[in-house]
């Protein structure tokens, strides 16, 4: 009987792996042509100084218009874009349509300061990731401030000292950089010094217990403290409530993105 039942349990199991293959297989082969057919697109949501209320930049998030299954969001298939490596091509579309509507937003006589871009490690790893950013950037006349990317704690895992030297690259050339999702990745502080950096984005998880946990209100504190002496500017992400915004002000963070001043939208529903 308890052996029947843990033959049982093994096909349940074995049966569960080969569909989720099955079907990650079928997502991979959709996303692939999602790629061909330009599915993708970006939606852009709205970063504020929090000294003057102005606008300081705006993060592009990818989105993917799935033909049967609606608007799907980045957790939905960068994961899987990663794994197989369409997060290259992917990430070519991304920063080609971002650059191309920053440039129209230029050519409208809109003052856009900057555009942020998401960069996973696979991209950053590719050898003519720069000379081909240069030519696209180049080929839309934008100058190279105007484009920021953003990179994680966990890409400088991957192979710090080549990482470290494509971002003191990228620097040299003009591009702004910002660590996303700062305080989630265990970095080692002393490694931080090493990046040349113009912003920390303190992750939403903090700033969602503003008020809350003083845990977290000590952590903001702390990477504030960490950005002014370092002279790096910090952002605090996922700012929902009035009173969060108040928090950041009062302690003098930089610059603010999050719900409570704007969600992310398509190109034509940004303010400008
Ligand atoms: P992220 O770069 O940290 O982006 C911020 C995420 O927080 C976005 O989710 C945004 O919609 C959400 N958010 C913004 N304000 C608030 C708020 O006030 N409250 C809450 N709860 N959430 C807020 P989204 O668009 O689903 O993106 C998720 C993640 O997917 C991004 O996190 C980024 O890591 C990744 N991602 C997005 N676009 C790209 C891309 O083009 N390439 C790559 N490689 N990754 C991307
Ligand atoms: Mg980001
Ligand atoms: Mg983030
Ligand atoms: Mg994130």
């Amino acid at each position: 009987r308890a052996k029947s039942r843990g033959k049982d349990r093994y096909e349940l199991y074995s049966e569960q792996l080969t569909s989720d293959a099955v079907q990650s297989f079928s997502v991979e082969q959709d996303l692939r042509q999602a790629l061909q057919e330009h599915q993708l697109v970006l939606h852009y949501q709205p970063q504020y100084r929090l000294d003057d209320d102005r606008l300081c930049g705006l993060e592009a998030l990818v989105r993917w218009q799935h033909p049967e299954r609606g608007l799907l969001g980045p957790d939905q298939f960068i994961p899987l874009a990663e794994e197989t490596q369409l997060i290259v091509p992917l990430g070519w579309q991304v920063i080609e349509q971002a650059c191309q509507q920053m440039s129209r937003w230029l050519e409208q006589g809109l003052d856009v300061p900057l555009v942020a871009i998401n960069i996973s490690p696979h991209q950053l790893l590719q050898a003519d990731f720069i000379p081909r950013l240069n030519a696209l950037a180049d080929g839309f006349g934008l100058e190279r401030k105007r484009i920021e990317l953003e990179i994680t704690e966990s890409m400088i895992q991957q192979d710090p000292d080549f990482v470290i030297q494509q971002l003191q690259r990228l620097r040299l050339s003009g591009y702004h950089l910002a660590l996303d999702d700062f305080g989630t990745g265990f970095s080692s502080l002393d490694r931080l010094k090493y990046l040349p950096l113009n912003r920390l984005k303190i992750d939403k998880s903090f700033t969602r217990d503003i008020g809350r946990n003083p845990k977290d209100e000590a952590v903001i504190l702390t990477v504030i403290a960490l950005g002014r002496s370092l002279g790096v500017e910090v952002l605090a992400e996922g700012v929902e409530t009035e009173k969060q915004r108040d928090f950041l002000k009062t302690h003098q963070c930089n610059s603010m993105q999050g719900f409570l001043m704007g969600k992310p939208v398509p190109a034509e529903l940004v303010r400008l």
